[in-house]
């Protein structure tokens, strides 16, 4: 293909509840991937872009290596002089790709890799697969030069996005960063992401590389230390996530529910420790 031959976008397929099919009274991905364009017909009119499925799986399928392999597609199809891109995945670990694309992509990205899924399957007539996906191609239209989750009537920074509710329509929610945009009539930019002419002045290396081995632990309280130590030792172990309470609190009370010999031992080890803040609800956050 001839690079910068095209001023197309790009729809890349990869799973999810949007593209599935009732069959045996049991969800699945669909038996031929093409069957997804069946979703909203009336695109290829409106529309220039072309279709490239990379994989066909429940995002709980989906792991590090998989991210590698949307990254470098995604990079592949820059090089071809795709104006934007649409990822059609599913919900479930959709936030944990958006931001492994953000984080591979970094800097050197110059144009919107807009994810989107859906919360119901095509054949549910009042659902969202068919909205969500057009929505997104409105998305993939502007100025946004970031990876982007859109999703019902938001358009939230991938690598701030989590998944909030497994029934209704407006799924993702960005606690600690503002929307990106609203979608109406008009896709309403807030004025908050990085913009195409923005990201033109900026230089940054592509990095698709995504570590195995990383366990992250949910603290409860009374969770024994002596319980994560030997997953730390585990030559498997690469590093691990300490999900905290509250601001990134963690039991630091001598005995055996404190955290601190095992963030001693991990760093000992040479393997990283991630403090992560408890879950975050804090919109004012930013
Ligand atoms: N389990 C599905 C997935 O993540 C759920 C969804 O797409 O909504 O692929």
């Amino acid at each position: 293909m001839n690079r910068e031959r095209n001023n197309k976008l790009c729809l890349m397929y990869t799973g999810g509840t949007i593209g599935m099919q009732r069959r045996g009274g049991v969800l699945c991905p669909p038996e031929d991937p093409h069957d997804f364009l069946k979703l909203a017909p009336e695109l290829a009119k409106s529309v220039d872009f072309d279709y490239v499925p990379i994989m066909n799986k429940d995002s709980t399928n989906i792991n590090h290596e998989d991210w590698r392999t949307i990254a470098e597609k995604i990079h592949e199809h820059i090089a071809y002089g795709y104006k934007g891109f649409v990822i059609a995945h599913g919900t479930d670990t959709m936030h944990f790709t958006a931001s492994a694309l953000a984080f591979a992509f970094g800097k050197c990205l110059r144009v919107p890799v807009v994810l989107t899924g859906a919360q119901t399957i095509p054949e549910v007539s009042h659902g969202d697969a068919r909205v969500n996906l057009i929505r997104a191609f409105k998305v993939a239209q502007t100025e946004i030069a970031e990876v982007v989750i859109s999703f019902g009537e938001f358009v939230f920074r991938g690598c701030r996005a989590q998944k909030k509710d497994e029934r209704r329509f407006d799924a993702f929610e960005s606690p600690s960063y503002y929307p990106l945009g609203y979608i109406t009539e008009e896709i309403l930019l807030t004025g908050l992401a990085r913009t195409r002419t923005g990201a033109a002045q900026e230089e940054g290396e592509f990095l698709p590389y995504f570590s195995d081995g990383i366990v992250q632990f949910s603290l409860i309280p009374g969770l024994e230390s002596r319980l994560i130590e030997p997953v730390v030792r585990d030559e498997g172990c690469r590093g691990i996530i300490l999900q905290s309470f509250g601001a990134g609190n963690v039991p630091t009370e001598e005995g055996r529910y404190s955290v601190i010999d095992i963030i001693r031992l991990t760093t000992d080890l040479g393997k990283p420790t991630i403090v992560k803040i408890g879950r975050a609800s804090c919109r004012e956050r930013v």
